[in-house]
Parts: C-alpha cells; sequence; structure tokens
C-alpha cells in the first residue's frame, strides 16, 4: 500500500554518541535495550475511521522517535506498520453511517497520510492493507489448520491457546480481567463449543452481506490478531533470538491484541515474538476518555486547517512522558506555542550558548525511555543561557537536532 513521502533527517552531529536505546516493556514491567546493527518494528496502524485522532498521533509521533533515534545512531530500521482495511468496527462504523465500507477507509488512509506527511512521521519501510496481505494471512490459518492448532466452529477457525507453551499460565491479568478486556475488545469468550473462552478467532466464516474472500477452509475474512501476525512475520526479516525487536502500539492494544498476536506467532515460529512490547498511554480531554461517542474526539487535520502548525502539535504532544494516560487541553498547544517563541528567539540571536552538550544530554535522556520531558527541560534551560548572554554554540546544530531527534523542522 502506498506510504507517505520519505522526508530528509539531517545526520546527528559526528561528536554525538548514542547509548541504546531503552524502552519499557509493558508486560515485563522492565526496560528493554533495543540492541543489534538492525531494528525490526511493527507498529500497529489505524482502523480507518476517526483519522487522525490526538491517541492516535501521540502514538505514531512517538514511535516516530524511536524510528528517528535508532536512525540517528546509525542502525538500520525496517518498520511495518499495517492498516486495519478490513475489521468489525470499520464495518459497524460504515453501517451506522450508512457508508461503503471501503470508501470510508479510502477516505480515512488517504486523510491519515497527509496529517503524518504534515507532522514530518519518517514513513514505514512497508505499509500494509490486510487486504492486500489476505493470501499471506491464509497461508497462515492453514498451517495452524495442518498442525492441528487451529479448530473449527461452523466454519469459523480458533487458536486452541492449550496447544502454546504458556499462552493461558503466563497471561498478562487475572483470569477474571482478561476475559473481562477480552470481550470488551471484541472477543467472543462465552462462544459454545470454544475449547478455552480466550481462544483468539482466526477466520470469520462468510456471513450475511459482509466482504468475503475464498480460502481453502472455507469463504470468510481474517480475525483481528492473526492479520498483525501475518503482515510482522511476512514482512520484516526475522531474527534467531525473538522474531522481532519492537512490537508498538497504544496500552488499549496491550492486551489481547499484542498477548494474541505475540502468542501466535510463537505457534508459528517456536520462538518469542518481539524482545520488547511498548505502549503508549490513552489521550483524554477534560478528564475524560476521547471517544466518537461522547463527540469529544480532536483531530490533526482540524488543527492543521486552524493554522497550529506541525512543530507546535509535535511539541504539545511530546512534553509529556509518552507511556502515561493524560488530557490534551488548549493549555497544551499555548505552552508549545511558547516554547516555540522561546526557541526561535534564541535561535535568531548571533551568538548562542554551547550547543553540543546540550545535544548530548538530550540523547542520554531519549535513550532512557524515551524521557521527553527532560529533553524539553534541557533545550528551555539552552534558551535561557542564550538569552542570558552565554556564547560559544552554534544555532544551526540546535535546529538540526529539533529536526532530527524530534522531527520538529523550524
Ligand atoms: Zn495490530
Amino acid at each position: 500500500m502506498l506510504s507517505w513521502p520519505d522526508r530528509y533527517m539531517p545526520p546527528a552531529p559526528k561528536e554525538i554518541i548514542h547509548p541504546e536505546l531503552n524502552l519499557l516493556d509493558s508486560f515485563q514491567r522492565r526496560k528493554i535495550p533495543l540492541s543489534g546493527d538492525e531494528i525490526s518494528i511493527y507498529v500497529c496502524g489505524i482502523t480507518p475511521y476517526d483519522a487522525t485522532h490526538m491517541g492516535h498521533a501521540a502514538t505514531y509521533l512517538t514511535f516516530d522517535l524511536v524510528h528517528r533515534y535508532l536512525k540517528a545512531s546509525g542502525k538500520r530500521v525496517i518498520l511495518v506498520q499495517n492498516v486495519t482495511d478490513i475489521d468489525d468496527p470499520l464495518l459497524e462504523r460504515a453501517s451506522k453511517d450508512r457508508q461503503d465500507w471501503s470508501d470510508l477507509a479510502q477516505s480515512q488512509i488517504e486523510l491519515f497520510r497527509e496529517d503524518m506527511t504534515s507532522l514530518s512521521v519518517l514513513p514505514p519501510t512497508a505499509y500494509r492493507g490486510v487486504i492486500e496481505a489476505i493470501d499471506e494471512i491464509i497461508d497462515l490459518v492453514s498451517d495452524f489448520i495442518k498442525s492441528g492448532k487451529g479448530y473449527q466452529i461452523d466454519g469459523d477457525i480458533y487458536l486452541d491457546l492449550a496447544q502454546v507453551d504458556g499462552a493461558i499460565s503466563n497471561l498478562p491479568l487475572s483470569p477474571d480481567q482478561a476475559l473481562q478486556i477480552f470481550q470488551e475488545r471484541g472477543g467472543d469468550p462465552s462462544r459454545v463449543g470454544k475449547r478455552h473462552p480466550l481462544d483468539p478467532l482466526l477466520w470469520k466464516a462468510r456471513r450475511g452481506d459482509d466482504p468475503f474472500w475464498p480460502a481453502p477452509f472455507g469463504e470468510g475474512r481474517p480475525g483481528w490478531h492473526i492479520e498483525c501476525t501475518s503482515i510482522a512475520l511476512k514482512n520484516l526479516p526475522r531474527a534467531t533470538v525473538t522474531s522481532i525487536s519492537l512490537q508498538a502500539g497504544g496500552s488499549d492494544l496491550m492486551f489481547p491484541h499484542h498477548y494474541m498476536t505475540g502468542i501466535q506467532a510463537k505457534a508459528l515460529t517456536g520462538i518469542e515474538f518481539a524482545s520488547c512490547y511498548a505502549h503508549t498511554g490513552m489521550i483524554g480531554l477534560n478528564g475524560e476518555k476521547m471517544s466518537k461517542s461522547k463527540g469529544n474526539l480532536v483531530f490533526i487535520s482540524k488543527l492543521r486547517h486552524e493554522g497550529v502548525s506541525p512543530a507546535v502539535i509535535r511539541i504539545a504532544l511530546l512534553k509529556q512522558k509518552y507511556s502515561i494516560d493524560r488530557m490534551w487541553s488548549e493549555e497544551l498547544i499555548h505552552e508549545a506555542e511558547e516554547f516555540l517563541a522561546k526557541i526561535l528567539s534564541a535561535l535568531s540571536r548571533q551568538e548562542v550558548a554551547p550547543a553540543l552538550q546540550v545535544i548530548q544530554a538530550m540523547v542520554k535522556a531519549l535513550a532512557d525511555d524515551l524521557d521527553t520531558p527532560k529533553v524539553f527541560e534541557l533545550l528551555s534551560s539552552w534558551c535561557e543561557r542564550t538569552e542570558g548572554g552565554e556564547v560559544g554554540g552554534s544555532a544551526g546544530e540546535i535546529s538540526r537536532a529539533l529536526d532530527t531527534y524530534l522531527g520538529i523542522v523550524l
């Protein structure tokens, strides 16, 4: 699938040393280094409706920082992102809005591309729609059936979790919580005939007017988690210790989506799926969760049309720690505008405070689980020292570092 245009990222100054990037793994609750010269990343993409709201933007900007840091440090990054262009929530939304599901998906994917381009997000190495990956998904479902790990109920195919080592015994939640969240996020724990209530759906048999594809095991369409397992395994180079370096997305994907994606991959390959699973916090508004039903979604395209600059949006979303749940507010835009004005004023001076030590400290903070609050503190302090008359630095170096590491293009 067409991604969005690549963009120039200034190289890091040669004096800068890049420590290994550590990210908090949500399952193990500890920081994991992204080691090796080649880093493979899978970022779960959008289901194309309600694009691009602030929660989406916070996620893709966060993993853009990861992409930028690794690239700046000289590593080869292969980043795959999907578009869930066939899925229950998309069909439900299209039917509710009396719109053709495929038209809805196409228009939202186009809007997402425009938003990512305007926000200077580096494009993925491969951008894959589920529909274009259907054959690959069918292959994997066939493998599950052949190995006896997949079983059928009225044409629907499920994975038998009991046959995957640790899948049930190592759940990241208590069994009751797991069942509740599984149900809330599209699962069907009470389906009669399931061997275990949490067994994930691999293939949904054709129903009514829903779109379907032919497969050797019957017409239908893929289950949610197998889409990402398949796109990740088929489009990322496979390493030996774990299949990929990093699986990433919003914290609402942690369970069951990322858990099941990992279990399915392990069932197919025999090794753990990702070395690290990192998740971004949820973005709310005025003390509430943002959602279409509450009518309080804030969209990137709306802010852009109101004239809010992409640099301001990036600052506003990146100033706080990526992993915490947080609130969006107009105040964040004002604060970001003030910060930008401060940076521009310092950069316009003939002499500026020394830059390289600040950039090195920024890099160290980013390497420590993307400590962006610290990064913005360092930049503010550099502005103050510059305004206070400190000299000996290069404005160009700071300006380029803002682009390289933070994607802030002045
Ligand atoms: Zn996914």
